[in-house]
């Protein structure tokens, strides 16, 4: 009772996308996984992670800090990316990796500062 008239009207709706090109086939290859921006993959005007650890490194100096504080500093999600970052930047502009006390927390760690000249 109607079935035959909506199924009708179903298959020229359908008819229509297909023939519109919208239904087109799965593409071939996967989708692109974006990549997620890290050193120095910052998107324009967002600061790296790099720039960011260099600047609180910077703004400390000549104290040293830990990668566990510069993490939770600057909100970075793993505290990987403050121990790259900060081994990134040492042997360059004074940066220097030491065991020390941490300005932050006050505990005996491997510490990044930049030292004064
Ligand atoms: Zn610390």
């Amino acid at each position: 009772m109607g079935q035959p008239a909506v199924i009708a009207q179903l298959r020229s709706r359908i008819g229509d996308v297909a023939g519109s090109g919208l239904c087109v086939s799965i593409p071939e290859r996967p989708l692109l996984v974006r990549r997620i921006p890290f050193i120095g993959g910052g998107m324009q005007g967002t600061p790296t992670i790099l720039e960011r650890v260099r600047s609180l490194i910077e703004r400390l100096a000549p104290a040293p800090i830990c990668d566990e504080c510069i993490s939770e500093k600057l909100s970075l999600s793993w505290k990987s990316q403050a121990n790259q970052a900060a081994r990134e930047l040492v042997g360059r502009d004074d940066f220097e990796r030491l065991s020390d006390v941490c300005t932050i927390c006050g505990g005996p760690k491997i510490t990044t500062r930049k030292a004064l000249r």
